[in-house]
């Protein structure tokens, strides 16, 4: 049987998974089409924003926790066997304040700051931290065994592992979802797997009012932090900020972040904000600047800004009949599109065999 063709359109960590993981069947014929590519740093382009960790903030037994789930098997799998992909396992301290109980983080973060989260019998060592082990202001704190994963050299990976499965690459801007039918590596493209991230907003054919960005700063600096991520349940500026450290494996710097400023589309440093980040982490991470707590011996290698996909009601992965042909949907990812990536491109992979199979294709 002529093996099907596929146009993904995005190739931020939802494309690239999507993609690698529909390769590795080896029945299809593959083609990412692609405003922004690994190697790109853009206000429209999420994924090399990202820390990333593995820090679930999804809620016990829904979808999102099933694909957080899912992909904590994958993530584990790579930074044991699979270093090159830039994914280590790193300790991951969640520490709460009980003065952020009513915040809104508070409220995103309810699974991810209880003592006994779904999550506590997927990753390695969860424990409830003792009191004596807790810093000035913290009331209570878990740690558990996670990952970083450089997303520099990840998102390359990714990409490398979907081109030796065969996969086409093509940079292109689209206007409309269907501009992707003529884009595949064959004359006639069977479907469309839409990966576009908060591009979904504005792409013609989908323009989903649902998505809307979560503006993230960040700072990538070259000092560490004694090989752990640390968390917190606030800050005492707001509650659009957040106070968050994380190392990158091979030599990728630490990560300090961060906001959460739903709405926002700037796309500028907030210098301000910056310097607030930065108060917080060496108050919060004494590690960080050799226990001096002075925001100047904190040695930045850049600012940064990222928009999170965020999507109402949770991240669409559902098939679509347009009049067009079929297409599948892989995008509104918030803060958790490396968490959740394999969970949901193991979805896409199944809705593309049911969308492939004879029965599903003539609906
Ligand atoms: P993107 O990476 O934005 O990719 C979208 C792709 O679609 C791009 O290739 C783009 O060019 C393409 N595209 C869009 N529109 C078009 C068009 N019209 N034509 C052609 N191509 C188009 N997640 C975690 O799991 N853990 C974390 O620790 C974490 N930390 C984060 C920290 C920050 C500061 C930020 C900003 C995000 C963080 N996230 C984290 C979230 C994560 O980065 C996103 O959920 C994820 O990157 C979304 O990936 P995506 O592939 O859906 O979108």
């Amino acid at each position: 049987m002529a093996q099907k063709n596929i146009v993904v359109v995005g190739a931020g960590v939802a494309g690239l998974t999507s993609a690698y993981l529909l390769s590795q069947t080896r029945q299809y014929n593959i083609t990412v089409v692609a405003k922004h590519m690994p190697g790109d740093y853009d206000i429209e382009y999420a994924s090399p924003w990202a820390g990333a960790n593995y820090m679930p903030v999804s809620l016990r037994d829904t979808k999102a926790a099933e694909w957080d789930r899912d992909t904590w098997y994958a993530l584990e799998d790579l930074a044991r066997n699979r270093p090159e992909s830039g994914v280590h396992f790193q300790e991951c301290e969640i520490l709460s304040r009980d003065k952020d109980s009513q915040s809104a983080t508070a409220e995103w973060f309810a699974e991810l700051l209880s003592p006994s989260p779904w999550f506590k019998h997927v990753v390695p060592n969860f424990r409830i931290l003792p009191t004596d082990k807790l810093g000035s202001g913290i009331q209570s704190g878990t740690i558990f065994t996670s990952v970083c994963i450089n997303t520099a050299i990840y998102l390359p990976w990714l990409l490398s592992q979907c081109v030796k499965g065969g996969v086409t690459f093509k940079r292109a801007s689209l206007e409309d979802l269907t501009d992707a039918l003529a884009l595949g590596s064959q004359e006639k493209v069977d479907l469309i797997v839409n990966c576009t991230g908060l591009g979904a907003s504005k792409l013609g054919g989908v323009r989903d009012t649902a998505v809307v960005p979560a503006r993230g700063q960040i700072v990538l600096v070259r000092n560490g932090n004694g090989g752990k991520m640390v968390n917190l349940s606030g800050t005492d500026d707001g509650d659009q900020e957040a106070c968050y450290v994380m190392t990158r494996a091979v030599g990728g710097g630490t990560i300090i972040g961060g906001s959460y400023q739903k709405g926002d589309w700037n796309p500028e440093v907030d210098h301000e904000l910056a310097h607030r980040i930065m108060q917080r982490a060496v108050k919060a991470c004494p590690d960080l600047t050799g226990g001096s707590g002075k925001v100047e011996d904190l040695d930045v290698i850049r600012h940064g800004v990222g928009l999170r996909p965020v999507r109402e009601g949770g991240a669409r992965v559902e098939r679509e009949r347009m009049s067009s042909g079929w297409v599948v949907h892989n995008y509104g990812h918030g803060g958790a599109g490396y968490q959740s990536s394999y969970g949901c491109a193991q979805g896409v992979v199944r809705l593309v065999k049911e969308v492939t199979s004879a029965k599903v294709s003539k609906l």
